[in-house]
């Protein structure tokens, strides 16, 4: 028997009242469940709202520049009700009936397209998966290829550039001070993006990789919803959704208080610059500000910078940027930030606190948050912490064995290469391989000036662990290479366990650590001892024959440095 039931507007979110911009169907029209049925207009979006139920149009209650809000009557409609026995069997076919509601089925669903996901989907299609990869911007890449890695990387080396050539004064050769043109110099920096973006599109079309853009949320363990429009079923299903910069609470709207994306699209080269969180991303950009004309301040709540990485490594650092930043506040709290005309007001708290001070521009760089406290995964049964953070296994299964996740949103450290090695894995246990997340060490790197690059266990650690460690440093004054390219503030330590004589850690700090660590990551991985990499011959004059000088000196039998026997 046919009878009338009402369509109601939806909550739409965080809107008193929308206005009605298209009216997509009439009466005596047949609709089925989540066909599209009218488009609103909010000051953020246009929103599709959906039918909620199946059957004939009775009536269409709205009309274009109606203003409509949550549970106002659209439209009615002539539906067929429903037996108990038809409702039993629906209720036990619910997977294949949300299949047959839904606009589209996949594989493999990929949410998020940084280098997590797109490696994932990439990976998996190589597998032979039919894979449809869901990214909420208009282009691949992330994170870490749009606001990230891959943007502060090119600043970073304009910044160098520019602190060679001063550096050159001292040994003969005199170039005028740089005229900085911004525009030019963000247009050079959004050109290799766009150039990675296009190429990242070609690698998922040349895969035959269905892609959606739009915002995805669950509906359930099986479906997800794209900008409230349209479904898509999946088998499995890897999230990717990464992380965003964390704010400062209390801190007030202002565009001269920056987060690591605005930092990175400079328009005015501040006079005076804050930067409140002294870890890795923080300091990078200091770097770049720094050589780009800036004054640097730099305030952290713990007693050092970088937290994590070994205090030598800090210490040589901390001593190199003393010198060239203005102040660095250790143990000192930022209590009030303030805009005033000339800029933004900040004060301090702390054991040693300085006087309140006015900055042209403050960064906010107190760490990441993940973007899984957005997705709907409360629809799906997936545990995540709090902070949105999810827990996966070595498989990088979440504990709802068809949907993994890989990248920033599992946790720390939050680094691009783990989530690629992550995705692949995920990737290759998604289409039905042996695969394990069993990688020994994840090296970690901040490209400020000197580098610091650091892998595998910290003295920190090890001491924590109680681990009976032997440690070995090479100075770079004694590299000529270092010496060449007129550095001397660096070193390389490698870290071997006393007992097996393995190496099981290491740091390097000054120009290239980033690139040299890898040698101490791989020697970590295949087990080696300190003969394995003094013996394996080095070019000369390199900064990376600093590692095999490093594990000579262990064995003494350095001969580039004299070093009295214990
Ligand atoms: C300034 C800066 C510099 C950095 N430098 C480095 C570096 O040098 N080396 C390094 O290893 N790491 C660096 N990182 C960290 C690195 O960028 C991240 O670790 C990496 O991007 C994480 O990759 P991911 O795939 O997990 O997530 P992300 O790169 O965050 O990608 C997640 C993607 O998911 C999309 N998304 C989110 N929610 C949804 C949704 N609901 N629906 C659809 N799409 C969605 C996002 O738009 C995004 O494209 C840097 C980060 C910053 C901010």
């Amino acid at each position: 028997m046919p009878k009338t039931e009402e369509i109601l507007v939806p909550d739409l979110g965080d809107f008193d009242k929308v206005e009605v911009t298209e009216v997509l169907v009439e009466v005596d029209q047949n609709i089925t469940s989540n066909e599209n049925i009218i488009t609103v207009e909010t000051d953020k979006a246009s929103i599709d709202v959906p039918s909620d139920k199946t059957g004939k149009i009775h009536s269409v209650k709205v009309k274009v520049g109606d203003y409509i809000k949550k549970g106002s009557l659209i439209l009615t409609i002539e539906t067929e009700a429903k037996s108990s026995v038809d409702n039993k069997k629906s209720k036990v076919n619910k997977a294949s009936k949300d299949k047959a509601t839904s606009n589209q089925t996949t594989d493999l669903l990929v949410l998020g397209a940084g280098p997590g996901g797109y490696t994932a989907a990439f990976r998996a299609a190589d597998l032979g998966m039919n894979v449809t990869l869901v990214e909420r911007w208009p282009v691949l890449g992330g994170v870490c290829l749009n606001v990230g890695c891959i943007p502060s990387k090119a600043l970073l080396h304009a910044a160098s550039v520019i602190d060679q050539a001063e550096a050159m004064k001292e040994h003969g050769i005199n170039f005028s001070n740089p005229k900085i043109e911004t525009k030019k110099l963000m247009l050079w920096k959004e050109n290799i993006i766009s150039k990675l973006n296009t190429g990242l599109s070609d690698l998922a079309n040349q895969r035959k990789v269905n892609l959606v853009h739009g915002f995805g949320v669950f509906e359930s363990s099986n479906r997800i919803l794209i900008d409230n429009k349209k479904s898509i079923d999946f088998e499995k299903c890897i999230i990717a959704v990464g992380s965003d910069s964390a704010s400062l609470p209390g801190a007030p709207h202002d565009e001269r208080i920056l987060n690591s994306t605005t930092a990175l699209n400079l328009t005015k080269i501040p006079k005076k610059l804050l930067v409140i969180g002294g870890g890795i991303i923080g300091l990078e950009m200091a770097c770049v500000y720094h050589s780009l004309g800036s004054s640097i301040t730099v305030v952290e709540l713990t007693d050092g910078l970088i937290p994590g990485a070994d205090r030598d490594l800090v210490a040589t650092y901390t001593k190199y940027i003393r010198d060239r930043y203005q102040n660095i506040f250790l143990n000192t709290k930022v209590s009030k930030i303030q805009t005033v005309k000339s800029g933004i007001k900040v004060t301090f708290e702390g054991q040693d606190s300085p006087k309140a001070e006015i900055y042209d521009n403050v960064l906010v760089s107190i760490g990441r948050k993940s973007n899984g406290n957005n997705i709907g995964l409360e629809n799906t049964g997936i545990l995540y912490d709090k902070n949105g953070i999810i827990a996966v296994d070595k498989q990088m299964r979440t504990n709802v064995p068809h949907i993994f996740a890989v990248g920033d949103l599992t946790g720390d450290p939050m680094l691009a290469h783990k989530a690629t090695h992550q995705a692949k894995v995920a990737a290759e246990v998604a289409s039905g391989a042996r695969s394990a997340f069993d990688a020994r060490v994840i090296p970690s790197v901040a490209y400020t000036d000197p580098e610091i690059a650091w892998v595998g266990l910290t003295e920190i650690e090890a001491k924590e662990k109680n681990i009976n460690y032997d440690k070995s440093k090479f100075p770079w004054a004694a590299s000529g290479r270092s010496l060449a390219i007129s550095r001397d503030e660096g070193f390389t330590k490698l870290l071997f366990d006393k007992d097996s004589g393995k190496v099981i850690g290491g740091g390097i700090i000054g120009p290239y650590a980033g690139d040299l660590i890898s040698e101490i990551a791989l020697a970590i991985e295949m087990d080696s001892d300190a003969a394995d990499i003094g013996m394996t011959i080095h070019p000369h004059p390199t900064l990376s024959e600093t590692v095999a000088f490093a594990a000579e000196a262990h064995e003494g039998i350095l001969t580039d440095l004299y070093i009295p026997k214990k």
